[in-house]
């Protein structure tokens, strides 16, 4: 660790950048080519309309309703085209916060967090409970005293007001239209979250990656051109960069981000490599045993500062944990790997290896398993199977453990016919000495058929 003089004061340096104020609010319509306007939305998504043959597609409402409808209205007047299309570049509310002014034409969004944006419309986030949220996100600041960013304060005005309804065409992986002039691509990629999907229109060389990545207001516009949005709130993944990386290999003059001005993609270029080389040291830092609280202090951090990142030192903290969790999945994925080898080889003492001394496994019918020793004795049988693979849901991050939410699947042989074997169950993953092991093993659920 590296903790010196000079350290200290580039750091003390960061935290009056971090403290900088920021800009008005604004919104600018911006001509990307012949018949694509954007409407550039300074703390809030952008809204963009595109012209086909016979009608208007539009991507984004941002979280306004007065304000989507308005850039529909007016967009309508300018071509004298009826809106036909609404795409929804991911299910989060500055992005479909004013999709009812979109009620009337279709509106296009991911397969992937569908179910989930239901349930919120329909449970979490009501009117009724948006209502509440804000209450209580105001009475928090006004508690801590803390002065509330513009971009906050734009959350509270719209979050309760909006009517939220459904998309109409839900889209597994691609979904293509257009005309002669114009084709239009919406794809779900992932990236900024698993329902991210981008734009593509290849015949004008143009993309909308969504909050891929952003040119955020409140960051500044000097120095950097851009960032993907979870960079500054949750730190950013891997995926999304990958999904950057796939865009470089198009023939693109314009990318659109979700938020900010537009870039080009030698811009989006220079990101990624930033990204590239700052995910490099912190995979580094991260087989070095660097804990997330001393991350900042380390000096090799020092050559990323960007004086456009206001909040420099909680941004890398955070974009570091990140790449903790990334690299502590990849570890475990790793583990589970070589745990099916060995059950594959019907290496029983070397698959209880992955298993703590007091480990537990519960059943479904309550039955619970105490201690490595016992589960050896009642371990599954591993004759006959075919093929088996494990795929995990989630991750989630505990204290002193990792919990994954996962699904088990194998094909077995039994005499002369073949049996499906599913079990639905949560491991505790607890890192014991360099290696993670199974101190818990819930069983949600098991099947066979
Ligand atoms: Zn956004």
């Amino acid at each position: 660790m590296f903790f010196t003089i000079k350290m200290f004061l580039t750091v003390k340096k960061f935290l009056k950048v971090w403290r900088r104020r920021e800009i008005a609010m604004s919104e600018t319509i911006v001509q990307l080519g012949k018949g694509i306007i954007m409407l550039e939305n300074n703390y809030d998504a952008n809204l963009t309309c595109i012209e086909l043959d016979d009608n208007l597609v539009f991507i984004d409402t941002g979280r306004n309703y007065d304000l989507a409808l308005k850039f529909r209205i007016d967009m309508e007047k300018r071509f004298n085209k009826k809106a036909s299309h609404l795409l929804i570049t991911h299910y989060h509310f500055d992005h479909y916060g004013g999709i009812e002014a979109f009620k009337d034409t279709e509106i296009v969004a991911a397969e992937s967090g569908y179910n989930q944006f239901l349930t919120d419309i329909n449970f979490y986030l009501t009117k009724e409970k948006r209502e509440k949220y804000v209450e209580m996100w105001k009475k928090q600041a006004k508690e801590s005293n803390q002065e509330v960013p513009i971009s906050r304060q734009i959350h509270w005005e719209y979050f309760p007001k909006a009517n939220l309804i459904s998309p109409t065409i839900i889209v597994k992986d691609k979904f293509e239209f257009g005309d002669n002039n114009r084709k239009i691509a919406f794809e779900v990629t992932g990236g900024h979250s698993k329902c991210s999907a981008i734009v593509h229109l290849p015949l004008d060389n143009l993309i909308h990656v969504g909050d891929n990545l952003a040119t955020n207001p409140e960051r500044g516009k000097d120095g950097f051109p851009g960032y993907p949005m979870q960079f500054y709130r949750y730190g950013l993944n891997e995926k999304t960069i990958s999904v950057l990386k796939q865009i470089e290999k198009l023939n693109i003059d314009t990318v659109i981000p979700g938020h900010g001005q537009v870039v080009s993609l030698k811009e989006v270029s220079n990101t990624v490599e930033y990204f590239d080389d700052l995910f490099r040291e912190m995979k580094l830092m991260f087989r070095e045993n660097i804990e997330p609280d001393s991350s900042i202090l380390e000096e090799r951090l020092v050559e990323f500062y960007n004086k456009s990142i206001t909040n420099w030192v909680e941004t890398i903290r955070q974009q570091y944990k990140t790449i903790v969790q990334e690299q502590t999945i990849n570890e475990i994925e790793e583990k589970k790997r070589q745990m099916l080898e060995f059950i594959s080889n019907k290496d029983l003492e070397k698959v209880l290896k992955f298993y703590t001394e007091d480990f537990e496994l519960f059943l479904p019918n309550g039955f619970v398993i105490k201690g490595v020793g016992n589960y050896r004795n009642n371990f599954p049988s591993f004759d006959d199977i075919i093929e088996h693979s494990i795929c995990a849901e989630q991750y989630y991050f505990l204290d002193n453990s990792v919990v994954e939410n996962s699904k088990y699947k194998s094909i077995l042989k039994n005499g002369k016919d073949l049996l499906n074997y599913e079990k639905t169950f949560i491991y505790f993953w607890k890192k014991q000495g360099k290696s993670w092991v199974i101190s818990k093993d819930i069983t949600v659920s098991e099947s066979v058929y």
